[in-house]
């Protein structure tokens, strides 16, 4: 039976893939350091035989005997990153030494989890791997988007001198249940926001624009990532529907009929992406991947896992 790692695995996505794996029937090592994570995303997987929980932080070394690595832990919401930038880094080069160094002992298959925002804010529009991107290296956002192109780099380096198996997704904003309700992030905040009756705040004036993709077909992006033996990436796995912030503000108030949250302008963050939109092509070609669900179908998901979570607090 195949033995699996997931770094970072009591977070948003982790809980999702780590829950994608068991039922597949592997092994499944969930690790965290729980800055983000939390028990609730996990508690349902506790009783599972083949599921087990480890609190460490990837910043130190750990000897584990596994077949396969999905490397997730690192905060991605800009409110979570920026809390701690230094660790932030460590988490993402110091962290991920260790991660690469371990899968070199085991002789596991790693698949990092990348990010858009080693874009930048981009001046080539849709964002294809092939673009550089442009990014502050010492802006707010830099400990997380130069973190992660360090990190990169590290993936292929170790494909190269060691041989070590590596698979590299860069991921667009992904939204869906056990999104923290207090993680800062656009989706979560639109959607608590609306279910309170606060105003909707929009930063800016709201033109900036982001693609926005279910957890579940992200998950399944990944794992075929991980499965196909040709090639290291990286491979772009977003949702290519792309919205302004203020048409993201409509379509939450349209899956929350009732709310009367109106909409408040506040001040845009420094070096705030005015526009991120993923080019598939090559998951498309390579994975056969295209997202299945679309931001109506995925918020109506969304915002009925937020009612729950909000009525319970
Ligand atoms: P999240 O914050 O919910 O999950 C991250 C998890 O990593 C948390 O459980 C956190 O406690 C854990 N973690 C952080 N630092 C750690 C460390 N040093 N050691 C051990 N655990 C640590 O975020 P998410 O949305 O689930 O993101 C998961 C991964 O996907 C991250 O690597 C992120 O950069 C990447 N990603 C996510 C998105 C998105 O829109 N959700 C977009 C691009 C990239
Ligand atoms: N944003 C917003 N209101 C909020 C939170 C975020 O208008 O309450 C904007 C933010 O300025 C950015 C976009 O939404 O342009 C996505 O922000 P998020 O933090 O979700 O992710 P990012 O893509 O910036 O990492």
């Amino acid at each position: 039976m195949r033995s699996v790692l997931v770094t970072g695995g009591a977070g948003f996505l982790g809980s999702h893939l780590c829950e994608r794996l068991l039922e597949r029937g592997d092994n499944v090592i969930c690790l965290d350091n729980f800055f983000t994570g939390r028990k609730e995303n996990i508690l349902h997987l506790m009783g599972n035989p083949r599921f087990e929980l480890l609190r460490h932080d990837i910043v130190e070394p750990i000897v584990l005997e596994v077949d396969q690595i999905y490397n997730l832990a690192c905060p991605a919401s800009p409110v979570a990153y920026q809390y701690n930038p230094i660790k932030t880094i460590k988490t993402s080069t110091v962290g991920v030494v260790n991660i690469l160094g371990l899968a070199k002992r085991c002789k596991a298959r790693v698949l990092h989890c990348s990010t858009s925002e080693v874009y930048g804010d981009p001046d080539v529009h849709p964002q294809r791997e092939d673009y550089w991107g442009h990014v502050n290296p010492i802006g707010p956002r830099s400990c997380y988007d130069e973190g992660k192109r360090v990190a990169e780099s590290l993936c292929v380096n170790y494909h190269h001198e060691h041989k070590l198996q590596v698979r590299i997704i860069r991921i667009f904003n992904t939204y869906g249940p056990r999104m923290d309700p207090d993680d800062g992030r656009v989706i979560s905040n639109f959607i608590t926001q609306a279910l309170r009756g606060q105003p909707l705040t929009i930063y800016g004036d709201g033109m900036q624009t982001r693609s926005f993709c279910y957890c579940d077909d992200l998950i399944r992006g990944m794992m075929l990532m991980m499965e196909q033996d040709h090639e290291i990436g990286p491979v772009n796995i977003g949702n290519p529907g792309e919205y302004t912030m203020l048409q993201l503000a409509e379509e939450v108030l349209r899956a929350i009929p009732e709310s009367r949250s109106t909409i408040s302008h506040v001040p845009l963050p420094q070096d705030d992406p005015k526009q991120r939109c993923p080019d598939i092509t090559k998951a498309k070609a390579l994975l056969d991947w295209t997202p299945a669900i679309d931001l109506q179908a995925g918020l109506e998901k969304t915002v009925a896992y937020y009612r729950k979570e909000l009525a319970c607090k």
